[in-house]
């Protein structure tokens, strides 16, 4: 865990929201990958942000750090 640390350190600036990177589960690679944040959109229900696999393209969106499928 100390390089999570490490790494919380270097984006102390930013909102957990507004973060470029993201650890989630891709069910593409059916493993944990390091998404990055592709775009952030403020929208009257809050900010929605798109995240996409590096590995093999997979995205998701998310509002307000929940996961959703409405693109
Ligand atoms: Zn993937």
């Amino acid at each position: 865990m100390v390089g999570r640390t490490e790494r919380f350190n270097t984006t102390r600036f930013e909102t957990p929201s507004m973060a470029r990177e993201l650890d989630h589960e891709c069910p593409e690679c059916d493993e944990e990958r390091e998404f990055y944040r592709a775009a952030a959109t403020h929208l009257h229900l809050g900010l929605k942000t798109k995240w996409y696999c590096p590995e093999c393209g997979f995205g998701f969106v998310r509002i307000n750090g929940i996961d959703s499928t409405a693109v």
